[in-house]
C-alpha cells in the first residue's frame, strides 16, 4: 500500500493507526487538497473550495494536474491552468494554489502526490482529498487506488446526476465502514475516512464551458471574471479542443 513509500508502519502496526494514534492526532488541523485538471477553473470549483474551507475550518490547497492520467490531454497548458487558478482564488481567504504536480514529470498520479504530502507532513497529520462525486465513483480506475485510503481521507461533493450507487462492487467494499456523518472524525485520524459534504448542487462543468467557448457563446456567468478575461486575452478554447 501507500505506506511503503513512506517508510512508516501500516495502520494498526504500532505507532500509526488505532486508538493510540487517534489521541496523538487529536488537535491537528486537517490538511485539505483539491486536485483536478481545472481546464478551466470555474465558479463551481471555487464554491466547493470555499465551502470546504468554511466547513472544515482549514485552508484548501488547489492542485492543478500537469498531465492528468484519467482523461484526454487538457486544452490549456499546465502553466495556464495554474495561472487561472491563481487568478480565481485572489481575494478568497484560505484558498491556496499548490503547483507541486507541475514540478513533477510524467503522469500526475494522485497516489504520488499523496505520498509526497505524507513524506512532507508526517504519518500522523490528517490529510483529506476533496473530490466531486463523478470522480469518486471512478476511483477504482486510479493508479494504485487501494493505497489512497491509507494515505488520505476523502471529502466527496455531490454533482448532478452522479450517485454512489454506480460504484463498482470492489469500490463499495473498499468504502465499507469508512463513511462518517460529521467531519470531526476526519480531524482525529490521518487517513481512511469518507465524508459527503453538504452543499447545494453546482452545475458548472469545464467540458460544457469549453464547448460554449468553441461555439463563441458567452460563458462568463460560470467563470471568475479574471479567468474569463484571461481566456479571452489568450484566445483559449476557441478552436474547440
Ligand atoms: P470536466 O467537465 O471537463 O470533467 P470538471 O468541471 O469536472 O471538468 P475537473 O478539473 O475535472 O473539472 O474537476 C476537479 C474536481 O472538481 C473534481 O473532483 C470534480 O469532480 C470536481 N468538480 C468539478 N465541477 C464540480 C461541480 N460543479 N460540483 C462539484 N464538484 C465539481
Amino acid at each position: 500500500g501507500g505506506w511503503r513509500c513512506l517508510g512508516i508502519p501500516a495502520p494498526g502496526a504500532g505507532a500509526v493507526g488505532g486508538a493510540e494514534n487517534q489521541r496523538a492526532c487529536a488537535g491537528l488541523r486537517l490538511s485539505v487538497y483539491y486536485g483536478g485538471t481545472f481546464d478551466p477553473v470555474h465558479l463551481g470549483h471555487i464554491a466547493v473550495a470555499d465551502a470546504a474551507c468554511r466547513l472544515l475550518h482549514t485552508s484548501v490547497h488547489i492542485v492543478p494536474s500537469a498531465d492528468p492520467p484519467h482523461r484526454a490531454p487538457a486544452s490549456a497548458s499546465a502553466e495556464q491552468r495554474a495561472t487561472m487558478v491563481e487568478l480565481a482564488i485572489a481575494g478568497h481567504q484560505g484558498l491556496v494554489c499548490d503547483r507541486r504536480e507541475l514540478r513533477r514529470s510524467g503522469k500526475s498520479y494522485c497516489v504520488d502526490t499523496l505520498c509526497g504530502l505524507r513524506a512532507e507532513l508526517g504519518g500522523t497529520q490528517p490529510i483529506a482529498w476533496l473530490i466531486g462525486m463523478d470522480a469518486f465513483i471512478g476511483l477504482d480506475g486510479w493508479h494504485e487506488w487501494p493505497a489512497l485510503f491509507d494515505l488520505a481521507h476523502f471529502v466527496v461533493v455531490q454533482r448532478p446526476e452522479q450517485s454512489l450507487r454506480s460504484m463498482s462492487a470492489g469500490l463499495q467494499n473498499a468504502c465499507n465502514g469508512r463513511w462518517q456523518t460529521s467531519p470531526e472524525a476526519l480531524y482525529s485520524t490521518p487517513a481512511g475516512k469518507l465524508y459527503i459534504m453538504p452543499l447545494a448542487l453546482r452545475h458548472e462543468s469545464s467540458t460544457a464551458i469549453r464547448a460554449g467557448l468553441a461555439r463563441h457563446e458567452d460563458v462568463s456567468a460560470y467563470l471568475p471574471s479574471a479567468v474569463a478575461e484571461y481566456i479571452q486575452f489568450h484566445q483559449l478554447y476557441a478552436s474547440g479542443v
